[in-house]
């Protein structure tokens, strides 16, 4: 049996936070790979490791004096190397790092040297096996995650290793030069290696313990979630929940391997379970609550639409020329409304509705803008009647207006609209209906 366990900058921002790591890991010999972030903040003043060092590269890269920086960068490493006794000097890695900065080794390979360094202070405190990152994980030459390569030699890797520290967010080019995943990406590490270990579960280790169904800044202490599906997550984390990065999904989600969002804060708490498929019921008929401020809609109208072969293909085709991609597309008998992202949208608007105009010569076009878009999410929905119906009157008696609904076919999430001021008392009365009145 083999876990992957991965833990986050807070977790490893101190040597205090290091030592309840090592408490954790040791809890569990099965904790067999360890994947670890940069460290990040100690408290809420302070700064991450990795944008001091974007910072710091920044400065290399336009060549002006960057010692002070780097020498800041050292003592965070220090002061938790010194915090947990260890027989270690990281004097010649910051050597190189000053050399390579000068030489202008790219962004990427400055921002992956937190992970680098925090996973060779977290092997030796161990006494596990480091890897370095740059020699498992691979990108083609466009840049992207090579799979496949990865997986050959990462599986390979691991075979000869009972126990191993690889650190997050980094891997190589094919010419060796350091690429990073997007920010937050050690998830994604994380879960590859989870995959080519073939491990029995990926925690994820952070300091809250586990999702919550609605957004903190939202609901005062809202309840986190125990169970929660590959699928109803990624409704929720398209639509702005965030405590895992979205690709780190994939990987274990092909080979069936459950997700623990766990809290280092608070061990004992189950977390959350991120799962395939499972026949555990969760505690409310929805799952989750996110939501987005700051969509535009289109109506566009024409009689006899309904009839009009290749309507809708007209139309979508007038935002696919102005590289514009929609979120839904409800539609009625004369009229057809596509939701887009007013950021994206409010540059090109013009062109796109001159666009429509050529291509499909609708009746009227009507703009509305501020609109919020509400994903109501969970696999109980299916069974459950009436679903719908507690959504709206609860809308209705906190006297919010409903601009739009979209049910998915899979049944498992209702889109919501509503007007980007009404979008926290939208939340707060549908949190209230299914979770604070426990029906
Ligand atoms: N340290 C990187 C970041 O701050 C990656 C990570 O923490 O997952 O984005």
């Amino acid at each position: 049996m083999s876990k992957v366990v991965k833990f986050g900058g807070s977790s490893l921002a101190s040597a205090e936070q290091f030592q309840k790591v090592g408490e954790i890991i040791r809890a569990d010999k099965h904790r067999r790979y360890v994947v670890p972030s940069a460290p990040g903040k100690r408290n809420p003043k302070d700064t991450k490791v990795t944008d001091m060092l974007y910072a710091c590269y920044a400065l290399a890269d336009a060549d002006q004096d960057f010692s002070k920086e780097l020498k800041e960068i050292q003592a965070r490493y220090d002061e938790i190397i010194k915090g947990l006794k260890l027989q270690l000097s990281l004097k010649d890695e910051f050597a190189t790092i000053e050399a390579k900065f000068k030489e202008k080794a790219g962004k990427d390979y400055a921002a992956s040297r937190g992970e680098y360094l925090n996973g060779i202070v977290m092997a030796k405190y161990l006494g596990y096996e480091f890897i370095d990152a740059a020699t498992v994980i691979f990108f083609d030459e466009k840049g992207e995650f090579d799979a496949d390569r990865t997986d050959a030699v990462l599986s390979e890797k691991l075979k000869s290793c009972r126990q191993a520290v690889i650190p997050g967010f980094y891997g190589s080019l094919p010419d060796g030069a350091v690429k990073t995943f997007s920010r937050g990406g050690s998830d994604v590490t994380g879960s590859i290696v989870a995959k080519a270990a073939g491990a029995d579960v990926y925690e994820n280790w952070t300091d809250v313990s586990g999702f919550m169904i609605a957004d903190p800044r939202i609901i005062d202490h809202p309840e986190s979630i125990e169970v929660i599906t590959y699928k109803e997550l990624r409704e929720l984390s398209y639509m702005g929940a965030s405590v895992l990065h979205e690709d780190a999904i994939f990987p274990v989600r092909q080979q069936g391997i459950p997700i623990n969002i766990k809290n280092t804060n608070a061990p004992e708490d189950t977390g959350t379970w991120i799962v395939g498929s499972t026949c555990q019921k969760s505690k409310y008929v929805i799952t989750g609550i996110a939501g987005k401020k700051g969509f535009c809609s289109i109506n566009i109208e024409k009689d006899m639409m309904n009839a009009e072969i290749g309507f809708g293909r007209k139309v979508l085709q007038a935002f696919e020329d102005q590289e514009i991609s929609f979120e839904h597309v409800p539609s009625g008998i004369d009229t057809m409304t596509v939701f887009v992202h007013q950021d994206e949208f409010m540059n090109k608007e013009q062109q796109v509705v001159a666009g429509i105009h050529r291509l499909a010569q609708p009746d009227n076009i009507e703009i509305e803008s501020d609109i919020a878009l509400i994903a109501v999410v969970g696999r109980g929905m299916k069974s459950a009647r009436g679903t719908a119906g507690r959504i709206f009157s609860a809308l209705a008696h906190s006297h919010v207006n409903v601009k739009m609904i979209d049910q998915g076919s899979s049944e498992q999430n209702i889109i919501i609209g509503v007007s980007d001021e009404d979008f926290e008392t939208a939340i707060k009365a549908i949190y209230s209906i299914f979770v604070e009145t426990r029906i």
